[in-house]
């Protein structure tokens, strides 16, 4: 009798090169031996989407999106095939597929794809009888072209098949054992987090922990499917992420995250009228620029400066239509600055905590680092410092929090 289905997702630098996919190998025949029907989603080998995407852009700066898709959703068939074949010599049986083959039907946005509907019958006939492979991060649109679930979106898939085959559990393997109050390479007594509510990981995921895709949280969320971090190196517990539980408001910040891909963009002397903000705003979402945090000071002379914070990436975009907005609704200069990080606490026991800004920003005047813009919202607190001041910045604040290991009292 099957113990039920298991959803296990083996992130890029998991199946890294052939000693590490033999390895994945193994603890997918583990489960199976255990009593599970296993369905594995794998990303691709280390950074090779990375290196498919550099050989897009050798040959031009803007490379069709349908053609992009097409050449970086080959990165997953070549770990999901290799996977495959590397169960089969530990004497179990296996099968591959892809995205489009197990029926992830997707919308038709190239590089940023939604899921819309997945027919599971294939892999539920299969799973009778082998371990099911998937490859992640991609689908097929209505129209049957190959499309992909954004960057990371090898998560995504295994949210989504989780929730459709209605699993036990959804484990996301890693190369490091859950998700940490702190980068650990910045914060050296970092302490691994036990249990994460849907909100708090989807903000530290946004706000720059890089351990899983902020749209497989959402998904996750909507579902409440519990996703279990943890690494592909040790058998650890790792950090179980669900919905929240009464215990979780005691803990005022559960994480720290730091973001260095943003730059600044201030358009100078904006005149102070009902409607220019909207104005503005609409222009820069019309080219698809992500605006992140928003400042705009009082005006004492009918114009204002206003302040905005976007993807490192999109910058130089963004500084062309800042111009041009700047032109046309009679403001003055455009200054940016690349040189900026954003440092941020989250916690769901801000909501009933009073005070927890208040000792943020001591922590940093304390170091002597200036904010130089602040955000926040129920659950988070976000400061923009210097680029330089960045990592000394979530370390002071980690320290002020009291959240890194407990010191053994010699
Ligand atoms: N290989 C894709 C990426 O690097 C998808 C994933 O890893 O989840 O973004
Ligand atoms: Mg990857």
């Amino acid at each position: 009798m099957s113990k039920g289905i298991i959803v296990q997702k083996y992130g890029g630098t998991s199946v890294a090169d052939i000693g590490r996919i033999q390895n994945v190998a193994k603890k997918v025949v583990a489960a199976k031996r255990a009593g599970f029907d296993v369905v594995v989603i794998v990303s691709a080998l280390g950074h090779s989407t990375d290196k498919l995407i550099e050989l897009a852009h050798q040959i031009t700066v803007i490379p069709s999106e349908r053609e992009l898709d097409m050449l970086i959703s080959t990165g997953e068939q070549v770990s999901c095939a290799l996977l495959a074949m590397a169960i089969h010599k530990l004497g179990e049986d296996a099968i591959s597929f892809t995205g489009a083959q197990v029926g992830i039907i997707t919308d038709t946005s190239f590089t940023k794809a939604r899921i819309i509907d997945i027919n599971a019958k294939r892999i539920v006939e299969e799973l009778k009888k082998k371990i099911v492979i998937v490859a992640g991060f991609q689908g097929v649109s209505v129209n049957q072209d190959i499309t992909t679930l954004g960057r990371g979106g090898s998560n995504l898939t295994a949210v989504a098949l989780a929730k459709v085959l209605n699993a036990e559990s959804c484990e996301m393997y890693t190369d490091v054992e859950g998700v940490f109050t702190a980068d650990p390479r910045v914060v050296k007594d970092a302490r691994k987090i036990d249990r994460l509510s849907y909100e708090e990981m989807f903000e530290l995921a946004s706000l720059g922990t890089q351990v899983l895709q902020p749209r497989s949280i959402e998904f996750a969320m909507k579902f409440g499917v519990p996703i279990h971090v943890r690494s592909s190196f040790s058998n650890k517990i790792g950090t179980i992420i669900s919905r929240e539980v009464k215990a979780m408001e005691h803990i005022v910040v559960s994480g720290v995250a730091l973001n260095k891909d943003e730059a600044k963009v201030t358009i100078c002397d904006v005149p102070d009228r009902p409607g220019i903000a909207a104005k503005i705003f609409k222009v820069i979402a019309k080219e698809n620029i992500n605006v992140d945090m928003i400042v705009q000071n009082v005006s004492r002379t009918h114009a204002t400066d206003i302040s905005f914070t976007v993807p490192g990436t999109d910058l130089h975009k963004t500084i062309k239509v800042a111009k041009e907005l700047s032109r046309r609704v009679g403001a003055g200069d455009i200054t940016f600055d690349k040189d900026i990080a954003k440092v941020s606490i989250v916690g769901i026991g801000m909501r009933s905590h009073s005070g927890v800004a208040a000792i943020m920003f001591e922590a940093l005047a304390e170091k002597r680092i200036n904010i130089e813009m602040i955000s926040t919202s129920e659950i988070k607190i976000s400061c923009v410092v210097n680029k330089k001041y960045g990592e000394k910045a979530v370390r002071v604040i980690h320290e002020k929090f009291g959240l890194g290991k407990k010191k053994v009292k010699k």
